[in-house]
């Protein structure tokens, strides 16, 4: 296990398909990260217009651009929704230069963003896109209006519990309980989502009051009943007792190489397997 020790020179950039994927996967890695001086920038590559029962599309992705900013003010991050179609996104070309330029300006030391073999299918094709985007990004003539970077980001996977055909593997796991209630505040901002249309397509009941303590309550419960798999998943019994929060990350193969000493300022006081 590394230091939990500041340094504020690093660069996070979140690459996720839906406003609130950055929190839901990786909530206490960025509230921690933030506390250590990090810059943050989380990008939802699609617009949010599908996921919701009965508001209307145009509204919804307005709500939806809300929420998100407000979840990033809560780790002083900025956080923006790209103009993408929720529901409807491919790993296209238009994708991929968006995503060149992106890595480009902002210039990321580390990329977090789904995996390949995701359940959704806006998930796969960002995560397709960024690992499109993970070479193309240091050659010159494509997105010749952006210089290109000279070295890759490391790229890294959020965590996810799908295994065909191979299941997530925990190169990094933390120990995100110290967080757990800062992801939970993340969480909070986006109440289209995890009060309203998660409750509605997954047949759960939703809160009984909008009392803040009270859905902070029931979306802790939420989280854990349903998500909480994450703990037994990834944790290793070596490491201590099993915290009631824990993230992972599985490092990508198609990006740039993650030393040991990088690996201490990018995922600090992680246990590595
Ligand atoms: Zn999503």
């Amino acid at each position: 296990m590394s230091s939990l020790s500041s340094d504020s020179s690093v660069r996070i950039l979140v690459l996720g398909a839906h406003p609130d994927d950055a929190e839901f996967h990786a909530g206490a890695f960025l509230a921690r990260h933030a506390r250590l001086g990090a810059t943050i920038r989380i990008v939802s590559v699609t617009d949010g217009r599908s996921g919701h029962q009965s508001i209307p599309s145009p509204e919804l992705v307005e709500i939806r651009r809300k929420e998100a900013v407000a979840a990033g003010a809560v780790i002083q991050s900025e956080y923006v929704t790209w103009d993408f179609p929720d529901g409807s996104l491919t790993p296209s070309l238009e994708v991929r230069w968006a995503i060149i330029r992106e890595l480009r300006t902002f210039q990321p030391e580390l990329v977090l963003t789904h995996r390949t073999i995701d359940y959704h299918p806006d998930h796969r094709a960002v995560a397709q896109a960024v690992q499109d985007a993970s070479y193309m990004v240091r050659v010159p003539k494509v997105v010749p209006d952006v210089p290109p970077v000279e070295r890759e980001p490391i790229v890294a996977a959020m965590n996810d519990r799908f295994t065909r055909p191979c299941p997530f593997r925990a190169d990094y796991v933390i120990d995100g309980t110290n967080e757990f209630e800062k992801m939970l505040d993340m969480m909070d901002c986006h109440q289209s989502q995890f009060y309203d249309w998660m409750p509605w397509i997954d047949r759960t009941a939703p809160p009984s009051s909008m009392v803040r303590a009270d859905r902070l309550a029931w979306l802790k419960d939420w989280f854990l009943q349903f998500h909480g798999y994450r703990t037994n998943a990834f944790w290793k019994s070596a490491w201590g007792s099993t915290p009631l929060h824990v993230e992972a990350f599985e490092i990508s193969e198609y990006a740039g190489v993650l030393s040991s000493e990088k690996s201490e300022r990018l995922f600090p006081g992680a246990f590595s397997k």
